[in-house]
Parts: structure tokens; C-alpha cells; sequence
């Protein structure tokens, strides 16, 4: 594929509509030193979850502009994925030990992965290594002659110690890390780089949808056009509790009729979906005005019509990198109340984006606060979207990466 050609400038042009030609400008100018250069990303999942996400809509990106950017995914094991989500709980803190025979696996599916893909990454100029899954990949090419980066996606703020001591050792070699907030930076001996995320507003997730699309999606969930909808799109996973969200709305609802979607799929590298969507759908059995919806992976039009349908969203997470949901809430105009911690303090602001919460008691306090106020629900949606247009749009976020890639150029 020829890195740069009509139809990408036709994609820069409708980025140029949502952002204005000199936002695209710029990218152009700072792509230029780099056009040609060959930037392999490796992540463990090519769908299901944020990280997946962003890179299937930043690669194509990048080649517009000119970079030879491509995105490999490793393979794994039941126990390499028991064994990486232990490290994705540990750096988030709420860790146990893992079983040197997780940990040999570990090692294992590394080492098999490098063999196809060693050829690739010791060529790149760039690689970019998401997450604990594939760090040492590097420690796999002797021969490399680009410059490696570890980006970490996960609240590292304060990790349990063991989990991170070992892993440590993998990101020790890279030449920088990237972190999404300031609190997730480590002690590590190379510079660490602080980019937050983004979404893409041209994405099937997040484009503008017309009417009869959202009546179509009301219908097809049976949703009730007389009641006010709260909605948390998120995996099966205890850090963005589920059950919280469900409490919530059970006590808010006590007082104030409304509905809730809880829109959830898996990632094909997380092993602990199954369990907690178990627990919810429990949880939430005997009450008629909760619905607890398992979605494919490619749900992209579904969920952004949820998200246009809701009334507030909620993500209610007790531990979060980013959160991506978060920034494709507020695009779509809708106020979030979401769990005071990590990467929603970045895009939630107490009282003018939505409000940071702590517990089910809070959540469903600012809930009956909102829907008793639907002026302030409006012109906090309003800002919002406002919000993330000015700091969560993937141009932003281009930018960003180009000018850590110039910095870090040989
Ligand atoms: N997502 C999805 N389907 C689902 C659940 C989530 O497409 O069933 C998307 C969601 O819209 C968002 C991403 O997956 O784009 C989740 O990213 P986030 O940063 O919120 O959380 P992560 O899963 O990476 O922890």
C-alpha cells in the first residue's frame, strides 16, 4: 500500500471538516520529517476494549499523512491472558501474587510471538508496545534499529508492588513510556511522555446519527419513551463496577422513574468478563427497567446510538487509564457521572462537565440532581462536547505522537 495516496487526502479532508484545515495543516507539517518512516504497533487484541479502539483508527491516520504505520497483535494462551490480566489488576492496583507458572507462559508466548514478528519490529523506526501484554518483545530483538516505546493505557498510580517489580524489568530497556495522566508515571530510567487519548469523531461509534436511527435502536431495546435513560457502556470488569451502577440507579429510581442500559461486550484478552457479567445480570433480575445487554464486538452503531439516546451516562469505574466512553459521551452532548479516579478526572469537571462520584449513594445523588434540572443537564452536555472537541479528538492526539516521534528521531 502506497503510504500516501487520493483517498487518504480525501480522509484528511473530512477530518479538515470537523477540526478546520489548519489543524490538518499542522499535522502535515510535522509528518513531513517523518514520511516514510515505519511505526509498528503491537497490542494484544485487535477488538474489544480502548486500546483496540484507538488503533484502528489511528493507523489509517498516520498513512494518510504519509508514515508507514502499521499494527500487529500477538497471540496468546488461557494463561497468558490469566496471567496479563493479573498484571492489569496489579498495576491498578488491587493485586495478589501471580503463579510462576502464569508468569513462565508469560514469558513463553512472548518469545513465540517474537519469532514471526521479529523480522518486522528490529526494521521499524518506531515501535510502540500497548500495555504489559507485549513488553518483552524487545527484549527478543537484538538487532532492532528503532527506537522502542512503551505506552501504558492502565492507572498505574499506584500499582502493587510485586506486579509491577517484575514487569518493570520488561520497560526498563525501552527508550521512553507513555502514560495517559501525570499521577500514572513510574521511576524508570528514560523519559516518560504524558499523551491522553482520544476518540475519532468520524467513527461509526461517533458520527452524527439521524433520528430514525436512534428510534430504530429505542425499539429494538424496547426502551421506554417516557422515562429518562442512564446508560454505562463498558467490558464485564470489576474496576468499572457494574454493580455500582445498578445500586445506583435502583436507589435514584426509588424516587425517580427511570431506566438503565448497562451495554457491555468482552475482549478476547480479558478472561474475567464472563464471571462479572454473571454477577450484574443477577443483580439486576428482578428489576424490569434495567436491562443488562452483551454486545458484539463490532456494536460500534449500536453504542453510539445509546449513547445519543441516553439522558446521562454514567461510568462509574473505581480504577480507569482514560476512559474512553467518557469522551464519547460527552461528544455526543450527554453530562457523565463517572467514578472520581484516573482518566475521567482529566474530561469530567465537578458541576460543568458531569460530576465525579465515590459511591452508588453519590452516583444516585447526582442523578435525581440532574434530572430534576434539565436546563443545567442540557448546558452541561453542552459543554461537554465542547470540551472534548478543544482536547479528546484524535487530531490532538496525532499531534502529540508526532511530536514525541520527531523528539525521539535517530
Ligand atoms: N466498547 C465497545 N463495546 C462494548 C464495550 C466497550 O465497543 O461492549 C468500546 C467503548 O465504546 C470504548 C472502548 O470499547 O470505545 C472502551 O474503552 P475505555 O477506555 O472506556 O475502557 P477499556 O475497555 O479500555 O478499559
Amino acid at each position: 500500500m502506497s503510504a500516501s495516496n487520493k483517498n487518504d487526502s480525501g480522509l484528511l479532508d473530512r477530518y479538515a471538516e470537523v477540526t478546520g484545515r489548519e489543524v490538518i495543516h499542522h499535522l502535515q507539517q510535522l509528518a513531513a520529517p517523518l514520511k516514510g518512516a515505519k511505526v509498528v504497533h503491537v497490542n494484544s487484541t485487535r477488538e474489544g476494549g480502548g486500546v483496540a479502539e484507538i488503533l484502528q483508527k489511528l493507523i489509517p491516520l498516520k498513512r494518510a499523512l504519509g508514515i508507514d504505520a502499521s499494527w500487529e497483535v500477538i497471540n496468546g494462551s488461557p494463561d497468558f491472558y490469566e496471567c496479563t490480566k493479573g498484571f492489569h489488576n496489579g498495576l491498578q492496583g488491587m493485586g495478589s501474587p501471580i503463579p510462576k507458572k502464569l508468569l513462565a507462559e508469560y514469558e513463553k508466548i512472548n518469545a513465540a510471538n517474537a519469532e514471526n514478528l521479529r523480522g518486522t519490529l528490529e526494521e521499524a523506526d518506531f515501535v510502540v508496545i500497548h500495555d504489559p501484554q507485549p513488553a518483552p518483545l524487545l527484549s527478543h530483538c537484538p538487532a532492532r534499529r528503532g527506537r522502542w516505546l512503551w505506552r501504558c493505557h492502565i492507572d498505574a498510580s499506584h500499582p502493587y508492588r510485586p506486579v509491577w517489580k517484575y514487569l518493570r524489568q520488561w520497560v526498563i530497556p525501552y527508550d521512553a513510556s507513555i502514560f495517559s495522566i501525570p499521577q500514572f508515571a513510574q521511576p524508570l530510567p528514560h523519559p516518560q511522555y504524558i499523551v491522553a487519548p482520544s476518540i475519532d469523531p468520524l467513527s461509526e461509534k461517533n458520527r452524527d446519527l439521524p433520528l430514525a436511527e436512534l428510534q430504530t435502536v429505542r425499539e429494538r431495546f424496547n426502551l421506554d419513551p417516557a422515562l429518562p435513560l442512564m446508560l454505562q457502556v463498558s467490558r464485564y470488569d470489576r474496576f468499572k463496577d457494574p454493580l455500582g451502577v445498578v445500586q445506583a440507579c435502583q436507589l435514584a429510581g426509588k424516587l425517580t422513574p427511570l431506566q438503565l442500559v448497562l451495554a457491555g461486550g468482552g475482549a478476547s484478552d480479558d478472561p474475567e468478563g464472563e464471571a462479572v457479567l454473571e454477577e450484574v445480570r443477577q443483580a439486576a433480575a428482578d428489576d424490569p427497567r434495567i436491562q443488562v445487554l452483551l454486545l458484539p464486538a463490532d456494536a460500534h452503531h449500536t453504542i453510539n446510538a445509546l449513547q445519543r439516546t441516553a439522558d446521562i451516562v454514567l461510568q462509574k469505574s473505581i480504577r480507569e487509564g482514560f476512559g474512553l466512553t467518557v469522551a464519547e459521551a460527552m461528544w455526543k452532548g450527554k453530562p457523565v457521572i463517572g467514578g472520581d479516579t484516573g482518566g475521567i478526572r482529566l474530561q469530567v469537571f465537578n458541576h460543568y462537565t458531569g460530576f465525579l462520584v465515590r459511591t452508588p449513594e453519590g452516583a444516585a445523588l447526582r442523578i435525581r440532581y440532574l434530572l430534576h434540572r434539565r436546563e443545567l443537564l442540557k448546558e452541561m452536555g453542552q459543554r461537554a462536547q465542547r470540551f472534548v472537541g478543544e482536547n479528546f479528538l484524535i487530531t490532538r492526539h496525532l499531534r502529540e505522537y508526532l511530536t514525541m516521534l520527531l523528539g525521539l528521531q535517530n
